[in-house]
């Protein structure tokens, strides 16, 4: 790429010639920036052009045949991708002489290139594909009268490319030569077979991230709209713009390369289905097309030193080349492939390879044996975080006994922790879990092709290979062996893992133990049962198939019952403050505050098995555990309440709450705050006022009075704490007409708002207000009470009040139904002298027992502690992510109750659902999982387990901020 003879027309000539050609008055000239023309965008008014001002390069195809393409692409295209044509001058011409320069005038496309946009989702890169499909379409019906010019970013030659720059004195370095040399030998060794080659056609020769023009339709919602430059049509393959696009999206940063790849490739595929010679040859020309780009950066900055530019450009193109290459062998092909809905590995031997043979077993002991451990995500045998820990699975597989680990299986022991991509965690071969020393046999005759740590590779048959790791090797590389020969024993381990021989069938060396189980179909096609070679049956069940699971769960379930997520995971396992979904990936989760002490906690788990193994009956009977969970809930609260029932659910709780109060007051009209959500059964939702009710305008009954909510950030009277008061005044002047106000019900930090906290006093004001009245106050704990505000157990007590009726329910039973109403004797005694109360279930053995398992564990964990300390820590963090994100309108709440408000304008603060919803889904890919809450769906929730510790609170904020960064870039124009 020669930088001398570019043009370099001053605005004012570029205005002249606008003016004197095309009749234009430009406003405007602004410089775009090219290689080797000089290209430059003209304003007039709204409208916008590019001038080309062509450069001297003899490389490229005549400028009269790219005209001749821009106007057939534009023809033949269906209208949805936009591409530039050219705008005749005056006198009719497509290129006129100007200033001793050929100039040409193209229409804008709008919207910006691709590679200017950040974390390109799934749909994005489908995207990129389909536009090289597009353009390959619209281009193979057109035969052009000039020929094009033999390119050097031509894929198809790429291993030429590389030669030329091998050639260079000085040429690469050892260790770049050796990387080109391998990224071409594919390609090379396709084109040297004879094998077919696809057919010819006219292509874009340039299809990427810099010229597929994008736009941003919705917050984060990435369009592939356009494609622009045909300065480097060519004749080619159509699967060359496809690589291009693929080495192109391989130069950026990603967390997940091989899926990015896979969805630019499914996204040609749907638009353009490539054909068998197409998917033989695509790889090959990925790898080969990466190391063409390498090898020219190289030369580049050898030629033109380090500017900053050309520095950026090998970086990002020698990132690409070793992303390229070390994928594990054999997986993009096989997953290219799947991808394509096409069978991973073309004509499978592997069936009639290992059946015919008659294998003999690997481990003789092994052979029939029938004791698999079960090391799945759903094992019933690891616990509470143990598979973590290797003296934990040594101990499930016990000690010198044999036993079997299943091929297929996603392993939960691979989980990890949560990141920004999913685990490796599908195991690719079988264990045999054996003592030490046991002997490890070849089971067919082979050659030994590779031998590393504590592991050998045999070849069976070309390309077939059997992988047997965890031993110590007794053959050597090169060696032939055959059946029954011993070739080593079970070896030793430093790491208190059971030892164990792993045996994988492979196509090929370097294969790894575990894979990605999204590429399932590819990586178990590529490393089929190993069961012939250990004589046993070893392969896992297969997965359900998610997507008709849910579409039995929609075909079964009422559609009001909503799921979280456009496409949800499935979660299979809780531990701590971490969830698992079936493919053993785990998320930090941000908004279960009904796991209250952590997920699938073991003294829970221990005290319901136990309860429901000795008793679980109906309250009447007289038992302890009911007595002493009542007696330290009420031990939790203020003395004066001191009458417990037990009940099953938040919106029993709520319900009751009501019932007392009304029969207490012999009143029934309640005042509630604009807003709440207070439970689902039929009196509880005449109260709710907010998303969760949207009809409630039309349903609400007379005798339910709604107060402005008290919220200081986005209420009707800010902060004005004596306002909202007489809110709830007028609302208990307005019941009086019907007898008097009942109860006043809220949350005293309004959770279901996103942890909004009321300003200081309102809590103290209504509550006289209602009183004064003759109502009781009800305070609904259910989301924000049991520790999780930090200082105080109860949220009430921050703001200095003391409720006559407290409801209770979520984190009671750490996700078992277990609720409770506490209240005043006086109010429990109006009730009992009208009728007894039962719950059939509520306040059953088992729940009380649960009960009390989850306050022992918040007391002795010091849980309460924890959300203060954390919950500070975190709040500080949020506030001092607003310097960077504008969107951040403010950080509501307290401990480990918060709410992140995303605003459109902090002046208006105007909600902002349609990011909110964005960060979510961005989360989630990144390992967390969170939900927008409040009457807009604007605020993120934060209200996790509270056993989270400092580091995941560090670990939100830090993939808060990159997907708010990312969102900054991705927003419509
Ligand atoms: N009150 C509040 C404040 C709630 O948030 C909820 C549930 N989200 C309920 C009551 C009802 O609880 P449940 O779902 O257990 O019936």
């Amino acid at each position: 790429m020669s930088t001398t003879g570019i043009p370099h027309l001053t605005a004012a000539e570029a205005v002249a010639i606008v003016e004197r050609h095309w009749g234009i008055a430009a406003d405007r000239v602004v410089e775009l920036g090219s290689y080797e023309d000089q290209n430059l965008r003209i304003d007039v008014g709204a409208q916008r052009f590019v001038l080309k001002i062509a450069g001297p390069s003899d490389a490229r195809p005549p400028l009269e045949a790219e005209c001749e393409v821009l106007g057939a692409v534009a023809a033949l295209g269906d209208g949805t991708l936009q591409t530039p044509t050219v705008v005749p001058a005056r006198d009719g011409a497509q290129i006129v002489d100007a200033g001793g320069h050929r100039v040409r005038l193209l229409t804008w496309v709008d919207g910006q290139p691709l590679l200017e946009l950040p974390a390109l989702d799934a749909r994005a890169l489908r995207g990129l594909g389909a536009v090289a499909a597009a353009s390959a379409l619209a281009l193979a019906q057109f035969s052009p009268r000039a020929p094009a010019a033999r390119s050097k970013w031509d894929a198809r030659i790429a291993h030429e490319v590389v030669d030329e720059v091998l050639a260079d004195d000085p040429g690469p370095s050892e260790e770049e030569r050796a990387k080109l040399l391998a990224a071409t030998a594919p390609l090379r060794e396709l084109l040297a077979a004879g094998e077919p080659t696809p057919a010819l056609q006219m292509i874009h020769g340039d299809v990427s991230d810099w010229n597929v023009i994008a736009t941003v339709a919705a917050p984060g919602r990435v369009e592939c709209t356009g494609l622009i430059d045909f300065g480097d049509i060519t004749c080619s393959w159509r699967i060359v713009d496809l690589a291009n696009a693929c080495t192109a999206i391989a130069c950026r940063e990603l967390d997940e390369p091989l899926h990015a790849l896979l969805a630019v490739v499914a996204g040609f595929h749907e638009t353009a289905p490539l054909d068998a010679v197409e998917l033989d040859v695509l790889w090959p020309l990925i790898l080969a097309r990466a190391a063409a780009c390498a090898a020219l950066s190289s030369r580049q900055l050898r030629l033109t030193g380090d500017s900053g530019y050309t520095v950026a450009q090998y970086a990002g193109d020698w990132r690409a080349l070793d992303r390229v290459l070390g994928f594990p062998p054999g997986l993009p092909v096989a997953a290219i492939r799947a991808a394509c809905g096409v069978a991973p590995v073309p004509d499978d031997p592997w069936p009639a390879l290992v059946e015919r043979a008659e294998p003999l077993p690997v481990v003789v002991g092994a052979a029939g044996h029938h004791r698999c451990i079960d090391l799945s995500v759903a094992t019933d045998e690891l616990h509470d975080g143990d598979w973590g820990q290797p003296r934990a699975v040594a101990a499930l597989v016990g000690g010198r006994q044999l036993a079997l680990g299943r091929w297929g299986e996603v392993r939960l022991t691979a989980a990890g922790a949560p990141a920004a991509y999913a685990p490796d965690a599908l195991h690719l071969g079988a264990d045999v879990f054996a003592p030490a020393a046991t002997a490890v046999r070849a089971p067919l005759d082979a050659t030994v092709v590779a031998v590393g740590d504590r592991e050998a590779t045999f070849e069976l048959a070309p390309g077939r290979c059997l992988r047997l790791s965890g031993i110590e090797v007794l053959v050597s590389e090169g060696a032939t062996v055959t059946a029954g020969a011993v070739v080593g024993h079970v070896a030793e381990r430093g790491d208190h893992w059971p030892t164990r021989v792993h045996v994988q069938l492979t196509t090929q060396p370097g294969q790894p133990g575990l894979g990605d189980p999204r590429l399932r179909d590819a990586w178990l096609a590529l490393c089929p049962d190993p069961s012939a070679l250990i004589g046993a049956d070893v392969a896992a069940p297969p997965p359900p198939d998610a997507a008709a699971g849910r579409a039995r769960r929609a075909s079964v379930l009422a559609g009001a019952q909503e799921l979280y997520y456009d496409r949800p995971m499935e979660i299979v396992r809780g531990s701590r403050q971490f969830l698992y979904d079936a493919d053993g990936r785990p998320y930090l989760d941000m908004i279960n505050n009904v796991a209250v002490i952590g997920h699938s906690h073991p003294r829970v788990a221990v005290a319901a098995a136990r309860q429901f193994r000795l008793l679980n009956t109906n309250s009447r009977f007289l038992y302890d555990s009911m007595t002493e969970y009542a007696a330290r809930l009420a031990a939790l609260l203020p003395a004066q309440l001191d009458r417990v029932f037990l009940v099953n659910s938040g919106s029993e709780a709520v319900d009751l709450a009501l019932q007392l109060a009304r029969v207490y007051t012999e009143r029934r009209d309640v005042v509630a705050l604009q807003g709440a959500y207070h439970g689902w059964t039929s009196a509880v939702l005449e109260l709710c006022t907010g998303p969760d009710n949207p009809v409630w305008r039309d349903t609400r009954p007379p005798f339910v009075h709604v107060a402005e909510q008290p919220d200081p950030y986005r209420g009707r009277y800010r902060d004005d704490a004596p306002a909202y008061v007489r809110s709830v005044a007028d609302a208990c002047s307005a019941a009086a007409g019907d007898g008097g106000v009942a109860a006043f019900i809220s949350e005293p930090l309004l959770g279901n708002q996103g942890a909004v906290q009321p300003p200081a006093g309102f809590l103290r004001g209504a509550y006289e207000a209602v009183r004064a009245a003759g109502g009781v106050c009800i305070a609904d704990e259910i989301q924000v009470g049991y520790g999780r505000t930090g200082e105080h157990f109860w949220a009430f007590e921050h703001e200095g009040v003391v409720p006559d009726i407290v409801a209770v329910a979520k984190a009671t039973g750490n996700g078992h139904p277990v609720a409770a109403v506490v209240c005043r004797a006086e109010i429990a005694d109006a009730l009992g002298r009208r009728a007894a109360f039962f719950s059939s279930t509520g306040g059953g053995p088992v729940s009380c027992e649960v009960g009390l398992a989850v306050l022992d564990a918040i007391a002795e964990e010091g849980l309460q502690d924890n959300a203060a300390r954390v919950g500070t820590a975190l709040h500080e963090a949020l506030l001092a992510l607003m310097d960077d994100h504008e969107l951040i309108g403010a950080v509501h709440g307290r401990g480990l109750y918060q709410g992140i408000d995303l605003v459109l304008d902090r002046g208006t603060r105007e909600p902002a659902p349609v990011h909110a919803r964005w960060v979510c889904e961005r989360l989630r890919e990144l390992g967390v999982v969170d939900q927008p809450t409040g009457d807009h769906g604007n605020v993120l929730k934060v209200k996790p387990p509270l056993c989270i510790a400092e580091s995941d609170a560090e670990r939100f904020v830090a993939v808060l901020d990159r997907a708010l960064s990312e969102l900054g870039a991705l927003s419509p124009a």
